[in-house]
């Protein structure tokens, strides 16, 4: 039974409503009280318009009509998929080799010659991912290539053990059951939090927070909060990914959102599921022959290098030689954008766009090291676990639990595939000192691995990680630009529903393909999200600190 005030204030929530163009998120009928706890996704209502199913030969947009895609990483494959289906003839321009982008897999040699994948990133898929996932089931209906990982386990330096496992999955249900059981958090300290602060968390808003918090430094507002230090490590390093773990880089109105779309207003839980196989094989090699089977030309190894206004309405991109379009979704990571709109003028007509691509950052580097051991962990070791407060290290990944290509040679040779991650490495540490620090962090979580010898090793450092530094939000470009022809996708566009990394970079894809579908009158692709406000946002009745 829930408390009667709380039952009372519920029966005057309001419909979850965006501001912006494509942002009006209304549920068609009056919601139960469950859906108005936030336990389900909403459509986007406004993400897509147009009357007719497919471009065709009697339409304004008749036959021809055709869309560069450049960048082939989540946000492009999104923006392929959902303009090929509607008989836009579409080239996607990579420059790597293979499609996948960040969330792709490289072949590596081991010592004994054998071929193996490694993946850039670690492929966690939220059970939030909506659009992802709507994606995924094209190449795969029953999604038989995830596995779920039933806990979301965090270490503590002191051999402290969270668990975001088996909390109920609706908010505020969830909150209020870690906070039950958190070792983070005590009563005392819960006692001493701000309740200006806390309130401004719970009522998460994706307008009027960023609106009155994204000047302000993540660090300042958790000052102001009162968080004990352990817990503050482990909201910035479980739910901002860690990867904006220096609380002065980050906006604070970024890391309510995070918070927002990871734990306060998400109705699906943490539990998160991973491929079975390698991203290469369980989500890129089917995306590209699905692709391929839609008519669409993937252009792999090669650099667009500009884009031209040309004759008419129509675009040039420049990509070993010229392409014509009647659109572009530039679909590339910060840098790659910024470079392109470097070499192309006729991009930088609108100042304002301009200025906002110029003024993106990201985020300090990360380091990852991929060991293959001659022995395994204990057996009762988690399949992959967040760390906080071990120096560097972030996240302990023992691949041969996951993923079949790492299980077959750990069969083969009784070791195992441990991934080790870190989030804002100094460039000025070199790659052994990292190794160093991450694989000894390692051995004092999991003392059994000190005599492990290390077969092979492979390391992977970049810096190419969106970020969203305070009073970022003003300038950040949005899907559409004002061209109309040319629209913006990936993990670091302005959307107006909460989402991260590979979702947000798949959401904005299917926005930017449905943006240019609209101008020939074509119907899009529906978009999904959480429910966008803190669950206390629209509680009438609910004064906090009052
Ligand atoms: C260590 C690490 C761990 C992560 N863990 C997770 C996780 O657990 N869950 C999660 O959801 N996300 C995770 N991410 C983030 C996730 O990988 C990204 O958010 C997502 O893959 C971004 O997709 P995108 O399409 O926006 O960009 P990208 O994948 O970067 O795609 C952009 C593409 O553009 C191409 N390109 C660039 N310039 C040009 C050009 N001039 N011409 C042609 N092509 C060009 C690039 O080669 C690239 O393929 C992690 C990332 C890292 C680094």
């Amino acid at each position: 039974m829930l408390p009667t005030p709380l039952a009372k204030a519920l029966a005057g929530l309001g419909p979850f409503v965006l501001d912006g163009p494509v942002a009006s998120v209304l549920p068609p009928k009056p919601a139960s009280i469950e859906s108005r706890l936030g336990s389900s996704r909403r459509e986007l209502r406004g993400a897509y318009r147009g009357t007719r199913d497919r471009v065709d030969r009697r339409g304004r947009g008749g036959p021809g009509v055709r869309v560069v895609v450049v960048g082939g990483g989540w946000a492009g494959i999104a923006a392929s998929i959902v303009l090929a289906e509607r008989g836009v003839q579409v080239t996607l321009v990579e420059k790597g080799d293979s499609i996948g982008g960040r969330a792709g897999a490289f072949e590596v040699r081991l010592e004994d010659g054998a071929s193996f994948r490694m993946e850039r990133s670690f492929p966690a898929i939220f059970p939030q991912y909506y659009n992802v996932r709507a994606l995924l089931r094209r190449v795969d209906p029953e999604l038989a290539s995830l596995r779920r990982l039933e806990d979301y386990p965090v270490l503590a330096h002191d051999g402290t053990q969270a668990s975001f496992g088996g909390l109920p999955s609706t908010p505020p249900l969830n909150l209020i059951a870690l906070l039950r059981r958190t070792p983070f958090v005590s009563l005392a300290d819960l006692r001493q939090l701000d309740v200006v602060a806390m309130r401004a968390l719970l009522t998460f808003d994706p307008q009027k927070s960023y609106a009155e918090h994204d000047r302000e430094t993540a660090g300042s507002f958790l000052d102001r909060l009162g968080l004990p230090s352990r817990a503050r490590e482990l909201l910035l390093r479980v739910f901002c990914h860690g990867a904006f773990r220096d609380a002065g880089t980050l906006s604070a109105a970024e890391m309510m959102s995070l918070l927002h779309y990871h734990f306060l207003g998400n109705p699906e839980g943490l539990a998160f599921e991973v491929p079975d196989e390698p991203t290469c094989d369980a989500f890129f090699a089917p995306f590209s022959r699905y692709l391929a089977g839609l008519g669409v030309e993937v252009r792999l190894g090669q650099k667009a290098t500009a884009v031209h206004a040309a004759r008419g309405d129509k675009l040039a991109v420049e990509a070993g030689g010229t392409i014509e379009a009647d659109g572009v979704v530039l679909a590339l990571d910060v840098r790659g954008t910024q470079a392109l709109f470097a070499a192309s003028p006729d991009l930088r007509r609108d100042t304002e766009l301009a200025e906002g691509v110029q003024a993106l950052c990201t985020s300090p580097g990360y380091f990852v090291l991929r060991l293959f051991l001659d022995r395994a962990p204990d057996p009762t070791r988690p399949a992959y676990a967040a760390v906080v407060g071990h120096g560097m290290l972030d996240g302990i990944a023992l691949f041969d639990r996951l993923e079949g290509e790492s299980r077959r040679w750990a069969l083969r040779t009784g070791g195992a595939v441990v991934q080790l991650w870190a989030f804002g490495v100094p460039d000025s540490l070199g790659d052994v000192a990292a190794s160093e620090a991450l694989r000894s962090a390692l051995e004092e979580l999991y003392p059994e691995l000190r005599q492990a010898t290390v077969l092979h090793a492979e390391v992977l450092r970049d810096a190419e990680r969106a970020g969203f530094g305070p009073g970022s939000a003003a300038s950040r470009p949005k899907v559409g630009t004002p061209y109309g022809n040319v629209t913006l996708a990936g993990d670091w566009v302005k959307l107006p529903f909460p989402a991260a990394l590979m979702e947000r970079a798949a959401a904005s894809g299917v926005m930017a393909a449905n943006a240019l579908l609209d101008r020939w009158d074509v119907r899009g692709e529906p978009v999904w999200t959480l429910p966008p406000r803190g669950f206390v946002a629209s509680l009438a009745g609910l004064r906090f600190g009052r």
